[in-house]
């Protein structure tokens, strides 16, 4: 049972691998950002478009082993008309699934979960975080920047 599961979670991977999704450029990019993980020697760009609070468009480029690759083109699929803070969610979520943490029970992952195989390699959990924590720092950075907007606005 185990091992077909295996075998599910590895052709996910590897079909993800193979055709990234979020491979095209944006016409508008609200929010930008790069990442790259030394340990293994891949690296990332991804783009969002925004509609309000809503992510409309999703571009990701990643050069690196199949496990950061199709990491970033789940994301690219998981992300895709979802809010920011269900992003943001996801993104938890799956850090927590990485890394041994408790997983909301009503956590909905879809493809994500062939990712959870990946825990039993921690040289490459590097490797699946790497898209989500490129992600969230951008978000993060955008949150900072909204913060201190309202402030200037004061004076
Ligand atoms: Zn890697």
């Amino acid at each position: 049972m185990s091992d077909n599961l295996d075998d599910l979670y590895r052709d996910i991977l590897m079909e993800h691998y193979r055709f990234p999704r979020g491979h095209h450029h944006l016409e508008h990019e609200d929010i930008h950002n790069e990442g790259q993980n030394p340990t293994c020697g891949d690296e990332i760009e991804l783009a969002l478009e925004l509609e309000g609070d809503r992510v409309k468009d999703v571009y990701v480029s990643c050069m690196g082993c199949a496990v950061s690759v199709a990491s970033g083109s789940m994301l690219a699929e998981v992300t895709k008309g979802k809010t920011l803070e269900e992003v943001k969610k996801i993104a938890a979520t799956i850090k927590a699934m990485l890394t041994g943490e408790a997983v909301p029970k009503d956590a909905d992952l879809g493809d994500l979960e062939a990712l959870s195989g990946v825990k039993k390699f921690p040289v490459r959990v590097k490797c699946a975080l790497l898209s989500w924590t490129t992600l969230v720092n951008a978000l993060e950075a955008r949150e900072k920047g909204k913060e201190k907007a309202p402030s200037t606005t004061e004076q």
